[in-house]
């Protein structure tokens, strides 16, 4: 449930959990000017920058936000990439963030690009991308010493923001802006529009040097700045190296995984070269006609199922930005097939949301000619995706080479060399030099990093085009198998079902038993599709396709260095297993993170939950590295 505001007869809006009004008759944008962005010296500290990371307590009408993206945009000297990190634990709906931003016309349009991504805002993390990927704004849903624990970055500004510091403590108290110091790299700007006794107190505790300033009518006064510490600082984790503000990179592979790499990579201004071993990019397990994306769901809210939904958030925004809705991908929402009993939701989801998952309706079941008695479950952010489409798009993006051919089988360090690490195919060739390198070969990584346990999962799938008479189900099922239905492509309309699951196999040639195997699941799953296209299968006119998926030992992807020795330079990001499309997005945003000490798209403890070094093979390296995560 969205928190409740009440708007004031003048406009203002109001809490009635804080007894206190959101923002001053002056206007919010005013106020974000003056004393935010104005407290923090934007936008001429930013000029120049290759990025900006932004900290704020508070998000409430994301006017902070709003304007300082305003400021950012109008600024030919902008940094190439802003990140904004807000903490909200009581989000408002869509429609009253868009009242607040209805009486500032400059910032309407804006507001309407952040009011289309506001949905699902659960409690955790949510990652926002706008303006192509230059913008991107991290909401941390949930109390803010909570969120702060959770998530780790660099601030270069602070905006302290939140009720009055009688009526909202917890905003103010010397334990969070301790946590909020923990942010801070010397020279960081804070910048509130307070200036309580105890707020400066415990800023100065924390190292802030702290100054009053003029403040914008009806307040007199407003607080600024800096982290200057008498004391050492010390941070935990390695420094980013120069080469991490962007140089060169290869990343061997042009799969789903490796494609999402270079496009974040190349977004934040590395050149990147990726070597494919094969005469295409998509030519593995990402090569699937067309793939489902639907988040996994459980009753206690796992691990799994918060680290699906924040892929897929991650993935969708790159499908609207980068394909055709309709024809390389359809937001169509995916019926998932349960068992009897087996549809329990987490207990606190309801029917309104935040959560975009329900028990599907009889309408839903209905119009997916499944009988009302079918147990199901609703995911409005499931769709299908062509993956080599969106694959293409992130290669054709700028600063990025894609060279076919081209098999790694070793990687060196050069020494005395501006570009350190190299890359050879088997005869010793030199395929390419860069400062850092990912690997991200699917289960061909196994090649280039033989000490992680990385498993071969064989899949195959059926495929073929729609008889004209048939009218499959509109909406994708998932369950015991798949089945997805009215893809458009150059031969007429598509369908796929599958897929198997075979461990330790490596052989892509498709089995007759496989497809028989797909057949039983599909008569299952869906028994009238399974009689439509029975006649298909008996006279030989489906096709099947078999791809090998690369996983790992806990089947959570892994995204991090390959070993104590390479921090620096290989790092791997691969074991997506048969969840590509939903992670490898994410992955590399998170792997991003890490290389330029950005915001993490993720809570801190999920995020460790895909690192690599969590299947480091030495034990004792790995956890005595895991305090330095
Ligand atoms: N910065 C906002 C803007 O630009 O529109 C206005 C922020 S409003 C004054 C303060 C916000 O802090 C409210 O949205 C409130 O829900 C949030 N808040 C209050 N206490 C909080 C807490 N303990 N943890 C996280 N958020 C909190």
């Amino acid at each position: 449930m969205a928190e409740p505001v009440d708007w004031r007869a003048d406009g203002i809006p109001r809490s009635a959990r804080f007894d206190d009004i959101y923002h001053t008759e002056t206007g919010a944008p005013a106020q974000a000017r003056h004393v935010f962005l104005g407290g923090c010296g934007l936008p001429g500290a930013w000029a120049g920058q290759p990025q900006w990371r932004i900290l704020e307590t508070g998000f409430g009408f994301g006017l902070n936000f709003l304007t300082t993206w305003q400021a950012w945009r109008a600024d030919p000297q902008r940094p190439r990439l802003l990140h904004f990190v807000s903490i909200e634990a009581f989000p408002v709906s869509r429609e009253d963030l868009l009242r607040a931003a209805a009486g500032h016309a400059d910032l309407l349009g804006l507001a309407e690009s952040l009011a289309a991504q506001w949905h699902g805002l659960l409690p955790g993390f949510h990652r926002l991308c706008l303006d192509e990927g230059r913008v991107l704004l991290t909401l941390c849903i949930g109390d803010v010493q909570a969120m702060l624990r959770a998530q780790r970055f660099e601030a270069d500004s602070i905006f302290l923001d939140g009720f009055s510091p009688q009526r909202n403590p917890a905003m103010w108290s010397a334990e969070t802006l301790k946590a909020v110091s923990r942010f801070a790299r010397r020279g960081t700007r804070v910048a509130t529009w307070t200036i309580a006794r105890a707020v400066c107190d415990a800023l100065a505790q924390n190292g802030f040097q702290v100054e009053k300033a003029p403040g914008l009518p009806p307040k007199r006064d407003c607080l600024q700045s800096v982290f200057e510490p008498t004391w050492q600082v010390r941070r935990r984790g390695p420094a980013p190296s120069p080469a991490a503000l962007a140089g060169r990179c290869a990343v061997i592979g042009a799969g789903l995984a490796g494609g999402a790499v270079a496009a974040s990579l190349a977004r934040r201004g590395w050149e990147v070269e990726v070597l494919e071993a094969a005469d295409r990019p998509a030519a593995g397990a990402s090569g699937l006609p067309v793939g489902m994306l639907a988040p996994h769901i459980s009753p206690d809210d796992a691990l799994l199922s918060r680290l699906t939904r924040a892929g897929i958030r991650a993935t969708w925004q790159q499908l609207e930005q980068l394909l055709a809705e309709g024809d390389d991908w359809r937001a169509s929402g995916v019926l998932e097939r349960r068992a009897a009993g087996d549809d329990r939701l987490p207990e606190r989801w309801t029917a309104d949301g935040p959560n975009e998952s329900w028990h599907a309706s009889p309408t839903q079941l209905a119009e997916a000619g499944l009988s009302p008695d079918a147990v199901a479950l609703w995911h409005a952010r499931g769709a299908w995706v062509r993956p080599s489409r969106l694959i293409e798009a992130w290669l054709a993006l700028p600063g990025i080479r894609v060279r076919a051919r081209c098999r790694a089988a070793h990687i060196e360090r050069i020494d005395g060399s501006v570009a350190r690490w190299g890359v050879r195919d088997a005869d010793g060739a030199l395929l390419a030099e860069a400062d850092r390198i990912v690997i991200a070969g699917g289960i061909e990584s196994h090649a280039l990093a033989p000490e992680f346990p990385l498993q071969a999962v064989r899949g195959q799938v059926e495929w073929g085009c729609m008889p004209e008479d048939a009218r499959l189900p509109a909406t994708p099922l998932n369950g015991n198998g798949h089945l997805i239905a009215g893809v458009p492509a150059a031969e007429g309309k598509l369908w796929l079902a599958g897929a198997t699951f075979d461990r330790d196999s490596s052989d892509v040639t498709p089995r007759a038993s496989d497809t028989e195997f797909n057949r039983e699941r599909l008569a299952r799953l869906h028994p009238d599709a399974a009689a439509k296209l029975a006649l298909a299968f008996a006279h030989g006119e489906t096709h099947a396709w078999a791809g090998i998926r690369c996983a790992s030992g806990d089947r959570r992807p892994l995204v991090g260095p390959l070993s104590p020795d390479s921090a620096d330079g290989i790092w791997l990001c691969t074991a997506l297993g048969s969840r590509g499309l939903s992670f490898a997005v994410l992955c590399a945003e998170l792997l991003a993170a890490h290389w330029h000490r950005e915001p993490l798209p993720l809570p801190a403890k999920l995020a460790q939950a895909l690192d690599a070094r969590r299947a480091w093979p030495e034990k004792e390296t790995s956890q005595r590295l895991a305090s330095a995560m």
